[in-house]
């Protein structure tokens, strides 16, 4: 399960606190929390 702070695959993510969807592209080179809720927990969309 990916998780914050790691470099990612491109690819767009879900929370898995909130629902949040959140688009990594190929300038994100740390994976963000969640916007919404800060969640650091995310399933692949
Ligand atoms: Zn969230």
């Amino acid at each position: 399960m990916p998780v914050t702070g790691i470099n990612p695959d491109f690819s767009t993510y879900i929370c898995n606190d909130c629902g949040e969807q959140v688009v990594l592209n190929n300038s994100t080179t740390i994976f963000p929390p969640c916007p919404n809720c800060y969640g650091n927990s995310f399933r692949k969309a």
